[in-house]
């Protein structure tokens, strides 16, 4: 006789690190980072773009200073780069990884 499906250990999911793009088997069906550290230099660069886009935004939509708006868009234009390499460096990775897999 076979167990019920529900009393049978679930296998492993692979998952993505949403800050390295390594692969990894996350512990809880929440985890998104490989490790901690991962996790923290998200939580800080994300942060830290915050700091730098408040102003920005400030200045151009409270104290409406010339200018303002080209600062926010050459800011949100870099964030932007650095995402979109982020996302093809991650990319190649799970390429790789399922291209593997499939074989
Ligand atoms: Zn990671």
């Amino acid at each position: 006789m076979t167990a019920p499906l529900a009393r049978l250990p679930r296998p492993p999911r692979l998952a993505y690190c949403r800050e390295c793009g390594q692969p990894f088997y996350p512990r809880r069906h929440d985890q998104a980072f490989c490790v901690d550290a991962c996790r923290r230099k998200r939580n800080d660069r994300e942060r830290s773009q915050g700091r730098t886009a408040l102003p920005l935004i400030l200045a151009w939509r409270l104290e409406r200073k010339p200018g303002a708006l080209g600062a926010l868009t050459r800011f949100a234009d870099e964030v932007a780069d650095g995402e979109r390499k982020r996302r093809r460096e991650h990319a190649a990775i799970r390429e790789q990884v399922e291209g593997r897999v499939g074989r």
